[in-house]
């Protein structure tokens, strides 16, 4: 598939004990986001706004009601606890909802409520009354789409008589049969044969028009050409809609030909992480089995909440949580190889506190953040593909963002030179120094 040859694309430079775990894709980090987040991800960073058409709407807004929406979507709005709007929403949905329409492209990380957002868009403007497609949103995987879906069949429960259809592979149109489903959710390749080669519904009467997640999209093969086709068929007062978690310079390029008509830009940065709050140590030994024995130390020595331990490789990662389950701790291993659905399920037992301990390897902790975690240890330091010192994934494991700003602990292991070269090089990164601490002697941790 297209997902395997992006990921062996990737692979190509890594060492060799990481490959069997280097198989988590942008869509895979997506889902398993789409999947942990129930609920909103707070965001105190400032929010952007850039406009070119200085007459397009701006003000926000600090409730549903003062958007007027229709009273059944309103109910569905407050049937899924949502009482006021996110902090992209305050300022998205006036814009989205303005007539006449404007265009967006808007940024945000995963589980600041885009979704809710477009997905709002979309059954505010849909007239269940005409029986054809109105509103059409493109998600980049099969998966992705039907989380949207989910969100909007929610959304519109006491809105009678509207209907979705999803575009995917699998769901299939007879030629020359008309929908008469009012939103359309799907993959670029399904939607362009319904549109242009089965001729399911007329694409110049859709009214808005959704991209999700472009980052994504423009990281899987053809999904670009694909979603320029749709684009190019659309008339011209279509509302035309585009969403990034990411938005770096291959975005933008693609978002800017996706929604080219004076869009209203809205970006929302992520919160920095940093090491204020963060003491950091290091523990010097000759083996593997020597750290496990001074992590053992450690666990037993000092009372831990809920602490990650990140190793080097899927099978280092598996020895561990064997040999820390055979000491009776209850851990958690977060592996590469499990399906996503798995791994949101490793993760939210872990948040609710059923395993204190989760083992994992880089790879397949892309994209989770777990607040309460008050101690991190690098069984193995980060290193990159070209085995130089990973100072960024080392703060994304460590760093803390102001609002979860509580103190915590990070404990690395170095094994010999290299990793001691490793240590000094983020140490001298961040300019903040990491303490020996002695395995036998663990008063120092305070
Ligand atoms: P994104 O698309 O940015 O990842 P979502 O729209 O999926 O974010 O929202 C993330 C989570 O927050 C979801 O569980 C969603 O149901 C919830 N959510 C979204 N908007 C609100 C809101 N205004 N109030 C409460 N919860 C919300």
């Amino acid at each position: 598939t297209q997902d395997n040859a992006e990921q062996q694309g990737a692979g190509e430079n890594k060492p060799p004990d990481e490959s069997t775990d280097d198989k988590v894709s942008k869509s895979d980090i997506s889902l398993l986001q789409k999947l942990l987040h129930s609920k909103l991800v707070h965001n105190k960073a400032d929010l952007e706004v850039l406009r070119k058409d200085p007459t397009s709407p701006l003000h926000s807004v600090k409730s549903f009601e003062a958007l007027h929406l229709k009273p059944q979507l309103l109910k569905g709005v407050y049937d899924m606890g949502f009482n006021a709007p996110s902090k992209i929403q305050e300022t998205a949905l006036p814009v989205l909802l303005a007539d006449p329409p404007c265009n967006m492209i808007a940024q945000s990380q995963s589980g600041t409520g885009k979704t809710a957002a477009f997905v709002l868009t979309m059954l505010s403007r849909a007239d269940s009354s005409k029986p054809y497609p109105q509103c059409l949103c493109l998600a980049p995987t099969y998966e992705l789409a039907l989380q949207i879906g989910q969100v909007t069949s929610e959304m519109s429960k006491h809105m009678e008589g509207l209907q979705i259809t999803y575009a995917v592979r699998g769901e299939r149109v007879a030629r020359g049969e008309k929908l008469n489903s009012h939103i359309i959710i799907g993959t670029p390749g399904t939607v362009v044969d319904w549109a242009f080669k089965f001729r399911s519904f007329d694409i110049r009467l859709i009214r808005v028009f959704v991209l999700d997640e472009a980052d994504v999209m423009i990281s899987l093969q053809g999904h670009q050409d694909q979603s320029y086709r749709l684009q190019r068929g659309l008339s011209a007062d279509c509302q035309m809609l585009l969403f990034s978690a990411t938005y770096d310079s291959s975005v933008m390029e693609f978002a800017g030909k996706i929604i080219p008509n004076d869009p209203v830009i809205i970006k929302l940065r992520r919160e920095e992480e940093s090491l204020d709050n963060i003491k950091q140590y290091y523990i010097e030994c000759n083996s593997q089995q020597e750290k496990f024995e001074a992590l053992s130390n450690i666990y037993s020595a000092i009372s831990i909440g809920q602490s990650m331990i990140f190793c080097a490789t899927r099978k280092m990662a598996s020895w561990l949580a064997e040999k820390m389950t055979g000491e009776g701790h209850a851990v958690g291993l977060l592996s590469g190889e499990l399906p996503i659905e798995m791994r949101a399920d490793i993760i939210k037992r872990f948040r609710d506190g059923k395993e204190k301990v989760l083992i994992t390897t880089n790879v397949s902790a892309r994209g989770i953040d777990v607040e309460q975690v008050t101690v991190v240890v690098n069984f193995d330091l980060p290193l990159t593909l070209d085995h130089k010192p990973d100072c960024e994934t080392y703060l994304h494991r460590i760093g803390r963002t102001g609002r979860f700003g509580k103190n915590g602990i990070a404990i690395n292991f170095v094994d010999g030179h290299r990793s001691m070269n490793t240590l000094r090089f983020i140490e001298k990164h961040f300019g903040r120094q990491i303490s020996k601490l002695d395995a036998d002697d663990l008063d120092a941790i305070e």
